[in-house]
């Protein structure tokens, strides 16, 4: 007999990586739900063929790189939300139909309201970066009414086929525009992966920010990068990326398991100490 308990998971080539079992698994433990999520290595080759299958066994998933654009596509049905940013993050089955959506927009959001209430006040944004992520940036932004957002890039190209996308309020620049840019933004969002564990690190002279700037970096791994302790040695707000990665999992925790959970501290401390490798 099949096992009844709700099973989900998250797929992705590699998958090892991911942190997501972490959050899942915790939420499960402590809602007392009997349930399971769990990493499913899913080649690109194999992508279509495991969203046929998965039913069978898990009400939904998580879908990473590099699928979320596959999962757009094959999907029976996106949500605005992932029909407007075009990837796929989060599935499930309603009506016997494969339903997508993308909740990186809402855990951006979601993460900033947590940690600097009223920042969609900010009357320009200014990120840096134009690739799948600055896509749920961007609508985030603009869903909270952020009217002036500069969409700034290595490849301007890149930046103006974003800020074209999203027209209304946007505009697009190359790196070398920064230094003015920054003078007058409220909300600065590194979205590049410059930063991370591994990568190069953002040589960007915050200088120009003005001292009541919020800086949110999304990258996670460091928890502080070198753009955020900069931010912070100079007094300005700072967000880091963990917290993004926290709310984006809440909708789809709500959807397979039927508790909206919460984004606690000890959560926060789990993943803190597993990105630290103290656990
Ligand atoms: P992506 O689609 O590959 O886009 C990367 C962007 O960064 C592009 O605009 C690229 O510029 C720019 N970039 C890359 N290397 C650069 C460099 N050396 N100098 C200047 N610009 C550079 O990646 P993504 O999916 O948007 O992800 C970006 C980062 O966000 C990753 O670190 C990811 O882990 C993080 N992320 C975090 C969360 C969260 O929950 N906290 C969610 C999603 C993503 P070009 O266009 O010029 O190549």
């Amino acid at each position: 007999m099949a096992d009844p308990r709700p099973r989900a998971f998250v797929c992705g080539h590699p998958i090892s990586h991911s942190r997501s079992p972490l959050i899942h698994n915790f939420w499960l433990r402590e809602y007392g739900i009997q349930g399971g999520y769990e990493r499913c290595d899913v080649p690109p080759e194999d992508f279509a063929r495991f969203l046929q299958e998965f039913p069978t066994i898990y009400v939904g998933g998580n879908v990473t790189i590099p699928h979320k654009e596959s999962a757009w596509r094959l999907v029976e049905h996106r949500d605005d939300t992932a029909g407007i940013i075009g990837a796929v993050n989060t599935l499930w089955v309603e009506d016997g139909r494969l339903h997508g959506s993308n909740t990186d927009a809402y855990g951006f959001a979601a993460n900033l309201d947590a940690v600097v209430p009223g920042w969609e006040r900010s009357a320009v944004a200014t990120l840096i970066g134009a690739g799948g992520a600055a896509l749920a940036v961007v609508h985030a932004l603009q869903s909270r009414g952020v009217r002036d957002i500069r969409i700034v890039n290595r490849t301007l190209s890149r930046a103006q086929s974003l800020a074209h996308r999203f027209r209304g309020g946007t505009s697009a620049h190359g790196l070398e525009a920064l230094p003015e840019i920054l003078s007058d933004t409220s909300l600065l969002i590194n979205t590049t992966p410059l930063g991370m564990h591994g990568a190069a690190e953002a040589a960007i002279d915050l200088g120009p920010l003005p001292a009541s700037a919020i800086v949110n970096d999304i990258v996670y791994v460091p928890l502080q990068t070198a753009l955020l302790a900069d931010a912070a040695k100079r007094e300005l707000r700072t967000v880091d990326g963990l917290g993004m990665l926290l709310h984006q999992a809440v909708p789809g925790f709500e959807r397979w398991f039927g508790v909206r959970p919460e984004v606690t501290p000890r959560l926060r401390e789990i993943l803190v100490a597993d990105i630290e490798g103290r656990r």
